[in-house]
């Protein structure tokens, strides 16, 4: 999401949230490139060590969940952290989620420092061109074989031609009988098979990102006061007519929480995605709430060094858009925000995937009701 020598915050004053959107890819979205990227299936950042779906797999279903998203996020230090992504894995299923979300979502840190066995260190920008490292070479192992439908680790292989590989029974039995695995099975597949298999998992789309903008908080500001006051005057109509003897509840900051999320939304509609991770040194940020309760009471320390995580992004609703699963409405996946927490420190990986910790949010009736419109959903681009 945000690029090294990019910190040019000197105050936190100064720091405006990156948002990111979903856009086509220009190239394909390979490892090489580090991409932050929905859906499709994981850019593997260390190439050699790749997930199982035994470490990502649902437990309402017992089945593989599929990437949302995974962003490349490198810090300037510690070292280790050079390059850094995170990836977020989810359920595809609406009814896992529904049923009991804790266990429908995973979070992985993955990171390599600099001089890494798997990619040529970037050239410094202020020397020549000439200067550049020309003599790296990667190291030379056994690329893991990949699930043709999830790219999880592919430790399963097709009794037939033994040459397609799968993660679980369960995307076995899909890429068969939903991807033409019966038909082609030991023959070239045409396009179709690969259309049919990307469609099993989340649409891919590029992400993005973009300051905030600092004129947004004055902006905001202005509009804030003038929805309280609407949303006061309607409250005080309503209550005249139908609830004379309610006393003042809280739900006017109900309100106010999913305002202002509303609000940051109308400003950049088209936003999916915000990135709050702030300097080893600076405050920590609060997220971009979408109701006032719903919050964790406890964000539990990291598994590996046992310091404290603290917030860095959040994925927003307007990413459901994009990711292209059909399903009955009952089934449908849905979230008002799903918060990503992360080691502060960004301690260093002993293995190569750390897991890390999501919060989901939905939007609360309240706010629905009194904020009048839903946030939006539909890109308007
Ligand atoms: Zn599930
Ligand atoms: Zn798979
Ligand atoms: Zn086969
Ligand atoms: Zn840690």
């Amino acid at each position: 999401m945000h690029a090294h020598n990019s910190h040019e915050h000197d105050e936190p004053e100064s720091w405006v949230s990156q948002l990111g959107y979903a856009e086509d890819p220009e190239t394909p979205l390979t490892a090489d490139t580090f991409p932050s990227k929905s859906g499709g299936r994981p850019a593997w950042m260390n190439p050699e060590h790749v997930l199982s779906a035994e470490q990502v797999t649902c437990g309402n279903c017992d089945q593989p969940m599929v990437l949302l998203v995974q962003l490349y996020t490198p810090e300037d230090q510690p070292s280790e952290a050079f390059h850094r992504t995170v990836y977020v894995f989810c359920c595809k299923k609406g009814s896992c989620i529904k049923k009991d979300w804790t266990k429908s979502f995973k979070v992985f840190r993955s990171q390599l420092p600099r001089e890494n066995p798997y990619w040529p260190p970037p050239g410094d920008e202020s020397e020549d061109e000439d200067a550049m490292d020309t003599d790296f070479t990667p190291k030379q192992f056994k690329a893991p074989t990949l699930c043709v439908i999830c790219g999880l680790a592919g430790t399963k292989q097709c009794g037939r031609c033994h040459s397609t590989h799968y993660c679980s029974r369960a995307h076995q039995l899909a890429d068969w009988n939903e991807c033409k695995h019966k038909m082609f099975c030991g023959k070239t597949s045409d396009e179709s098979v690969d259309r049919l298999r990307k469609a099993q998992v989340f649409g891919e789309k590029e992400i993005v990102s973009e300051a905030e903008g600092r004129e947004v908080e004055k902006l905001e500001e202005e509009k804030y006061r003038k929805k309280i006051q609407e949303a006061g005057t309607v409250e005080e109509e309503e209550d005249d007519v139908e609830y004379d003897d309610a006393p003042v509840d809280s739900k006017v900051s109900v309100d106010d929480t999913f305002l202002q999320f509303q609000l940051r939304l109308e400003l950049n509609p088209d936003q999916v995605l915000r990135y709050d991770r702030v300097e080893y040194d600076m405050p920590d940020r609060e997220p971009l709430w979408v109701q006032k309760d719903q919050k964790p009471s406890n964000i539990p320390a990291c598994e590996k060094c046992g310091g404290v995580r603290t917030f860095e992004f959040q994925i927003l609703s307007t990413i459901l858009n994009f990711l292209a699963v059909s399903h009955t409405s009952e089934d449908s996946l849905d979230w008002g925000s799903l918060y990503v927490y992360t080691c502060k420190h960004n301690c260093a990986l002993t293995d190569v995937f750390t897991p890390e910790y999501i919060w989901k949010q939905d939007f609360s009736a309240d706010g629905m009701r009194l904020g009048g419109e839903a946030p939006p959903k539909k890109s308007s681009a």
